[in-house]
């Protein structure tokens, strides 16, 4: 553990955002099941004396509202609150209690971050241009998500502008955050295809409709909505990833085959077309062989689309903020984020601090010995106070 010099209010500030990303850590919940964290959630706010707070918005996502004494625009902050069923394997103190459930994406980080710059804006609610809304989400690993409720709920339906951080566990802490105007993350959807032939000896083939040829035909066939269909300037991806026939028998004819894998876009009007193409052309291929096909599609989160003169407003608020060699932008990634539900509404931007632990503390997101420098709970605390402040002319003075 590095040793970490500060002094001052600045101390206090850190030493508490750390007991309360240590406590979220030890205690991490399931998404959709995050009902201790959700409490605990609640009571922070109510003891920093917010009023405003509505609970269980689209389900589990809780919303605290500072309204402040002058006009001015809605703003939303978001984190996520929910965690993996991973076994945790680090070795600190505060690993999680529960069984089988972990903190492993840095979700507990993002609710710190957020109840921290809630408890210091409140001590200025007067000077505050404007509503600030504090949005904690509920469940953004598994779909459909908490986002996609939220925003159905109206809860939002006033807010102007919405930001979101995500801490980057992959690069180690080094007080950099990267952003990327446009589409910055991928939308990710998934499909299975069971193609029913007719099995049989494999000594009489004309005697049946063998299902692993079809397959084996559609895989190559699938492979040319990517080269051909799509434009070469547009980015996507199609894998298929599984492939599944037969029983390990030499002399039979598989009666059915199954192939399965992944689609992934930035560009919704490819997404659509990557679909569809899959669609008419399993349908088609397995018709033309005299197979039949079952083809389940699950649509993943949308793509997330950073407002581009959103994006760049926010870069420069924290190059102001953090000087220009610490804001670094970066290219788009292929992962995805419910985030998107929102900026699909409403302007706004996500950007990612670099977060991870040192050397041979370094491990990925999703790994059960994911850990994070707890420094970045500050950085992360400085960027929202620094939007707070450039969008609603509230100085929050602990950084100083
Ligand atoms: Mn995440």
């Amino acid at each position: 553990m590095k040793v970490i010099e500060m002094s001052g209010n600045i101390t206090m500030v850190f030493n508490e955002s750390r007991e309360i990303y240590r406590y979220l850590h030890q205690h991490p919940e399931l998404s959709f099941e995050e009902y201790q964290t959700r409490a605990f959630i609640l009571n922070q706010l109510l003891k920093y004396g917010y009023e405003d707070i509505k609970i269980n918005v689209g389900g589990g996502g809780i919303v605290a509202r500072l309204t402040g004494g002058k006009p001015g625009p809605v703003t939303a902050f978001r984190a996520d609150f929910d965690a993996l069923a991973i076994q945790e394997e680090t070795d600190l103190d505060f690993k999680s209690v529960n069984d089988g459930v972990m903190h492993a994406c840095g979700h507990d980080a993002h609710t710190t971050i957020l109840l921290m710059a809630a408890k210091q804006l409140i001590k200025y609610r007067q000077r505050i241009e404007g509503t600030i809304v504090f949005l904690f989400q509920h469940a953004e690993e598994v779909k459909p998500g908490g986002a996609v409720s939220i925003v159905k709920s109206g809860e939002l339906d006033d807010v102007d502008q919405i930001f979101g951080l995500h801490l980057s566990g992959d690069i180690p802490y080094d007080g950099v955050i990267n952003y990327c105007p446009g589409y910055a993350l991928a939308a990710s959807d998934s499909f299975t295809i069971n193609i029913q032939g007719n099995g049989g000896h494999a000594a009489t083939p004309h005697s049946t409709v063998d299902s692993t040829v079809v397959a084996a035909f559609l895989i190559q066939q699938l492979q040319t909505i990517v080269s051909r269909n799509k434009n070469p300037l547009d980015s996507g991806v199609l894998t298929v990833a599984n492939f599944h026939a037969g029983n390990g028998a030499n002399n039979v004819i598989a009666d059915s085959a199954t192939i399965s894998g992944t689609v992934r876009t930035y560009n919704p009007e490819l997404r659509a077309l990557i679909k569809k193409r899959i669609f008419n052309m399993t349908e088609q291929v397995s018709q033309a062989h005299g197979a039949k096909v079952e083809i389940d599609y699950l649509d993943g989160y949308p793509p997330l689309y950073n407002h581009p003169e959103k994006m760049e407003e926010v870069a420069d608020v924290f190059t102001d903020t953090f000087g220009a060699a610490r804001i670094i932008e970066s290219p788009p990634r292929m992962g995805g984020e419910d985030f998107a539900y929102y900026v699909e509404k409403i302007p706004g931007a996500f950007y990612f601090i670099r977060a991870g632990a040192f050397a041979e503390n370094n491990y990925p997101h999703h790994h059960p010995k994911f850990q994070i420098d707890e420094r970045s709970l500050l950085t992360g605390l400085k960027t929202i106070l620094s939007l707070a402040e450039y969008y609603h002319q509230v100085k929050v003075g602990i950084f100083q």
